[in-house]
């Protein structure tokens, strides 16, 4: 076990993370960064991504984040591979953070970047189907399904939002929902039920995603949640959109929340509650929840753990300077 200090602790490797990391290593803080059960994060697990700025091709997701990974540490950065287990944020700076591993780390400030995680039906072929007709995200993954069949599985703000999105890229998009009226806010309804390009199914679940002769998503395999009665829906793609959880559960009772429980920050920036303590990327965001924006907000937090730290240290030397 080891007792690991730095003037930035970054905590979670995705995009947020790593760009914090670029930062705070080319202004000499000589960041860690403890990576979490998913080094890389949330685009470890898709394939391909074609909005992320600076590559006219598309770019395979668990590549783009190697590639951010080699910069961080080409700068600077420690990376560990860890999971943080509890933090002491009430004593102020310097911070202390526990490992998984036993490991301590004593941070002059820090960076919260552990992200969110899309919430799953659970169902069979779900995860099996992951980028090849299945996804969680119709801001990412809707372009690539122009001009064909879509489904959009929820009943809240989300799922209807990513519905009337679709509509951009697709004349057939059905929206299915397990009860007979949505969550959604009525504003969000009023501009779906006028939109002819969807679809709503009621009182069907979805029992399974079954694959064509090509590996690629076929159809759904739907009950009907009143009569129990069986039926298929052919589908191209399929976007789950059943809210997302972001990982903040080592934060409860430590820093303000929403009732989602997303980091709550100051407006515009990602300052938290607590002076050294910042927080970016899909861990305070339910709105946009894109590689680029958590990569612009990781490189605010740097930017102003920075400013933090200047600041600081500027009072300890008038204070001296002041006996
Ligand atoms: C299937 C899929 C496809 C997507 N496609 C696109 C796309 O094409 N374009 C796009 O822009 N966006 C896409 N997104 C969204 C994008 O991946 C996210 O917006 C982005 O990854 C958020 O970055 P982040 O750094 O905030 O968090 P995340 O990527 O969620 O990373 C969180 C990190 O925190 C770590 N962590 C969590 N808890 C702890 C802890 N206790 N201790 C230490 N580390 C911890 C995790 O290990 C992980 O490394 C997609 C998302 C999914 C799920």
């Amino acid at each position: 076990m080891a007792t690991h200090t730095t003037k930035m602790l970054i905590i979670g490797s995705g995009p947020a993370g790593y760009s914090a990391a670029i930062y705070a290593a080319r202004a000499m803080l000589e960041p860690i960064v403890v990576q979490g059960l998913q080094p890389g994060g949330q685009l470890t697990i898709t394939t391909d991504v074609e909005n992320y700025p600076g590559f006219r091709d598309v770019v395979q997701g668990p590549w783009l984040m190697e590639e951010m990974r080699s910069q961080a540490e080409h700068v600077g950065t420690r990376m560990i591979w860890d999971t943080i287990v509890s933090v002491d944020l009430e004593s102020g700076s310097p911070f202390r953070a526990l490992g998984d591993s036993g490991d301590e780390y004593i941070a002059d400030c820090l960076v919260i970047c552990t992200g969110a995680q899309a919430k799953w039906l659970g169902a069979p072929g779900e995860m099996a189907l992951g980028g090849k007709g299945v996804s969680a995200c119709a801001t990412c993954d809707g372009f690539f399904y122009r001009g064909k069949r879509v489904a959009v599985i929820g009943g809240g703000n989300t799922a209807v939002e990513e519905a009337l999105y679709l509509t951009n890229h697709s004349d057939n998009v059905t929206l299915i929902h397990r009860r007979d009226s949505l969550r959604a806010e009525k504003i969000l309804q009023e501009r779906l039920f006028a939109n002819p390009k969807i679809t709503v199914l009621w009182n069907k679940g979805v029992g399974s995603f079954e694959a064509g002769e090509n590996g690629m998503l076929h159809h759904l395999a739907l009950t009907d949640t009143v009569t129990g009665e069986a039926s298929t829906l052919e589908v191209d793609g399929a976007f789950v959109a059943i809210g997302h959880a972001p990982a903040t559960e080592l934060f409860k009772g430590k820093l303000p929340m929403d009732e989602s429980g997303y980091l709550l920050t100051e407006p515009g920036t990602p300052k938290t509650a607590i002076p050294g303590v910042f927080a970016a990327g899909d861990v305070t965001d339910h709105v946009y929840r894109q590689a680029v924006t958590a990569a612009g907000m990781g490189c605010m937090a740097a930017l102003d753990g920075e400013r933090y730290l200047a600041a600081r240290a500027h009072a300890v030397q008038e204070a001296e300077a002041a006996e």
